[in-house]
C-alpha cells in the first residue's frame, strides 16, 4: 500500500511534544490554582510548596522532599549537602544532559566519566570500580530517558568504597526499579520540573529528596541563604527556592502524572512491537518500569531518516549529539575521542521519535508507517 494513498496524501504535523495541546486538557484547573496563589499574598515557601513537598515524598516513597529552583540546583545542593567540593572526584556518565557534570564542576569537584551500557544508555556497572580513586566521594547515577540504572549493583559498589550516591532522576519521575521509585534509592535524589520534563512546571522548578534527616535539613538551609530561622544564618547558602505558583501548578499536574506516564508506556509498547527495522530500540525489562521521557532508537543513515521524516511533518530530536567528555567546556579534563566508545557510537546513531501524552493513535500509526516506508518494508 502506498504511504501517501493510505493517508489520502495528507501530511500530518507531529511535533516531539505539544505543550499547548496538553494545556487544553488541564488549563482550567491550573488557572484556578494560580489565581488562588495570586490572591493569597504568599508567594515564596508557603503552604503550596509544603503540600507539594509532602505529596512528592509520598509519591516517591521517601521521608523528605525539598522544593528548589530547578534540577541543576537540585544537583548542586545535593553535592554541597554531602560536603563535596575542591579536591574531590565524582563519577558520572558522559552520556547525559550537560547539567549533571556541570553541577560537579560548579562545586569545584572533578567529574570522572564512565562509559554507558549499549542498551540502557546508563552507567556501565562493570566499568565503575576501575574509575574509583582515593579522591572519589560520590557517584551521580543518571536514569536516562526514564530508564532506571542498575541500582542494586551501584549501591553495593558505593557501599564497599564508602561513596555517596546521588540519583539524577530529572528525566525519570515515576520510573521504578524493582518496585521502588527512582530517586528514593540512593542517598539523595534530584528532580527537575523544566516544562518539557514528564512532570513540568510553567517555568523552572526542582526537588531534592532523601531519607536522611540531616541531609534534608542541610538542603532546606542551603536553598535559603544558609538560614532556617529568619535572619539567623548558620552557613553560606544560596537562593534556590520553588515558588508558590509553580508548586500550585505542579500539585494540579501531579494528579495527572500517572495517567500521562501510562500513555507514554502505551505508545512505547506500540513502537516496540512495530519498529523491527531499527538498529536498536529501548529494551523492556520486567524489573524496571521505564517512563519514556524520550523514546530513542538507533538507526543507520540517521541524517537521511531525519530529512525523510521531516518531509512527512514528523519532528525528531537528537539526545545527545556530543558526549560530555568531548564538550569544549570540559576540555580541561583532557579526555579524548575514543575514550568512551559506546557513548560516542550511540551519539552518532540515536534518534528520538515523538512520544507524549497527547500523541494520538492515528499520529503514531503515521509515524510507524513512515519508519517502515524508509526501511523499505511496506507491503
Ligand atoms: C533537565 C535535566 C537536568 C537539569 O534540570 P533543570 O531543571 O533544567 O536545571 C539535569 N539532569 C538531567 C539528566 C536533565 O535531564
Amino acid at each position: 500500500m502506498d504511504f501517501n494513498l493510505a493517508y489520502g496524501g495528507i501530511i500530518l504535523n507531529i511535533p516531539l511534544l505539544d505543550l499547548k495541546k496538553e494545556y487544553e486538557l488541564y488549563g482550567k484547573n491550573i488557572e484556578k490554582a494560580v489565581v488562588e496563589v495570586l490572591q493569597s499574598g504568599s508567594y515564596i515557601l508557603g503552604d503550596k510548596v509544603k503540600q507539594f513537598e509532602r505529596e512528592m515524598a509520598n509519591y516517591l516513597g521517601v521521608q523528605y522532599a525539598a522544593g528548589v529552583a530547578n534540577g541543576t540546583d537540585a544537583l548542586l545542593l545535593a553535592l554541597e549537602a554531602l560536603d563535596i567540593g575542591e579536591e574531590d572526584e565524582v563519577i558520572t556518565t558522559p552520556f547525559t544532559f550537560f547539567a549533571t557534570a556541570e553541577a560537579i564542576a560548579k562545586v569545584g569537584a572533578k567529574p570522572v566519566f564512565v562509559d554507558i551500557e549499549p542498551d540502557t544508555y546508563n552507567i556501565e556497572v562493570k566499568k565503575l570500580e576501575g574509575a574509583i580513586t582515593k579522591k572519589t566521594k560520590a557517584i551521580i547515577v543518571v536514569h536516562l530517558f526514564g530508564m532506571a540504572a542498575e541500582m542494586d549493583s551501584i549501591m553495593e559498589i558505593a557501599s564497599l568504597h564508602h561513596l555517596k550516591v546521588i540519583e539524577d532522576a530529572c528525566q525519570a519521575i515515576g520510573t521504578e526499579y524493582k518496585g521502588k521509585r527512582v530517586g528514593s534509592i540512593g542517598d539523595v535524589g534530584c528532580f527537575s520540573f523544566f516544562p518539557t520534563k514528564n512532570l513540568g512546571a510553567f517555568g523552572d522548578g526542582g526537588l531534592v529528596v532523601t531519607n536522611h534527616p540531616e541531609i534534608h535539613e542541610k538542603i532546606c538551609r542551603l536553598r535559603n541563604h544558609g538560614s532556617i530561622e529568619k535572619y539567623i544564618h548558620t552557613s553560606i547558602g544560596m537562593n534556590s527556592r520553588l515558588d508558590e505558583i509553580q508548586a500550585a501548578i505542579l500539585l494540579e499536574k501531579l494528579k495527572l502524572l500517572d495517567m500521562f506516564l501510562f500513555k507514554r508506556i502505551v505508545v512505547a509498547n506500540k513502537y516496540f512491537q512495530e519498529l523491527h527495522h531499527v538498529k536498536r530500540k529501548p529494551p523492556q525489562y520486567t524489573d524496571k518500569r521505564h517512563t519514556y521521557h524520550q523514546y530513542c532508537v538507533e538507526v543507520e543513515e540517521r541524517d537521511r531518516l531525519i530529512r525523510f521524516l521531516n518531509q512527512k511533518g514528523i519532528a525528531t530530536g537528537i539526545y545527545y549529539p556530543i558526549p560530555l567528555h568531548l564538550q569544549k567546556a570540559f576540555q580541561n579534563l583532557q579526555y579524548q575521542q575514543g575514550d568512551f566508545p559506546v557513548s560516542e557510537n550511540v551519539a552518532k546513531h540515536i534518534l528520538a521519535l515523538p512520544i507524549n501524552p497527547t500523541l494520538t493513535v492515528k499520529e503514531q500509526e503515521y509515524i510507524i508507517q513512515a519508519m517502515k516506508e524508509f526501511a523499505g518494508v511496506l507491503p
